[in-house]
């Protein structure tokens, strides 16, 4: 099927996101423009990388056919997931042994996704404890959670001498609220309720006529969120604050 015609990718870790495992459909298989092999399914487990999360790896395999793919990277565009790797079994792409239509089973490498979701789960927690400690001020920019050194970018202004205070602040006030523990969920909602869940607004780039996604840590207030994340704040173990990069004084 070409790329054009496919249906756009159903995000099943939107309704499950501790799902490490699950079935779902081969609509395409193909090879993309930078020469990459992808495999396109009518669902997927596998987050995609992006709004600073990286991609799950993992591998899909053929009811029918048994062909085993495994996956390398994952990646949203035009609201098709394109899962890029190779097939365990060479032999397998050259004959195309992937038929479109076959029921195909899911695997992500749960360690991997375990780690996105406690780096991605503490962002969102760093940013309620900005909010506690009076910071609000800070603007939230780019969140990175990478396991190579994962951020939040604020914009704003600390004096240089309380940085230092501040972080160590940061540090006590989230292993804190990581030791009272509390359930994280991520509900698809109207505009209004995800708003009232958010504080009572929602950043200017949710467009009014969405159902955004938000996710809500415990009883602290919500934030739009795509990626997966831990079942409870307490799943997020411990949290460091290095002294934070600055970009100097405007
Ligand atoms: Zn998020």
């Amino acid at each position: 099927m070409a790329a054009g015609a496919i249906p756009a990718t159903k995000l099943a870790y939107f309704d499950n996101m501790w799902a490490v495992q699950a079935t779902a459909t081969l609509l395409s298989h193909l090879e993309t423009e930078d020469g990459r092999r992808a495999l396109i399914l009518d669902s997927t487990i596998f987050h995609p990388q992006g709004g600073g999360q990286p991609a799950d790896t993992g591998f899909i395999s053929g009811a029918a056919s048994g062909f085993k793919f495994v996956v390398e990277d994952a990646r949203l565009k035009d609201g098709l997931v394109y899962h890029y790797g190779s097939f365990e079994n060479p032999q397998d792409d050259c004959v195309s042994i992937a038929k479109e239509g076959e029921e195909v089973s899911l695997y992500i490498n749960p360690q991997r996704r375990d780690l996105n979701s406690r780096l991605h789960s503490a962002g969102h927690l760093l940013d309620i404890c900005i909010r506690k400690m009076g910071l609000s001020h800070l603007e939230p920019g780019k969140g990175y959670h990478f396991s190579d050194g994962p951020f939040v970018e604020y914009k704003g202004i600390i004096p240089p001498d309380l940085l230092q205070i501040k972080s160590k602040e940061l540090e006590k006030e989230a292993n804190a609220l990581i030791l009272a523990g509390g359930k994280v969920s991520a509900p698809v909602l109207s505009y209004n309720e995800a708003a009232e869940c958010c504080g009572g607004v929602l950043p200017s780039y949710i467009p009014t006529d969405s159902a955004p996604r938000i996710v809500k840590l415990g009883e602290h207030p919500g934030c739009p969120c795509g990626g997966t994340h831990v079942a409870d704040i307490a799943d997020i173990r411990n949290l460091t604050a290095d002294a934070p990069h600055t970009n100097g004084m405007p």
